[in-house]
């Protein structure tokens, strides 16, 4: 299974981890500025990575 994992380099963290099947580009940009809208308030930054599990 693919995910795309959110992770806050300021925070040093994953937020989430999305399983691409459920979550598109546009549904994970939405759970980040919704879900995670704390972290880009307080300034931080969020880079999406890509997370392969079997
Ligand atoms: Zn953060």
């Amino acid at each position: 299974m693919e995910f795309k994992e959110l992770f806050c380099t300021n925070c040093k963290k994953v937020v989430g981890r999305y399983n691409i099947k459920f979550y598109d580009e546009i549904k994970i940009a939405e759970v980040l500025n919704t879900t995670h809208s704390e972290h880009i308030k307080n300034g931080h930054h969020i880079v999406i990575r890509k997370f392969v599990k079997d």
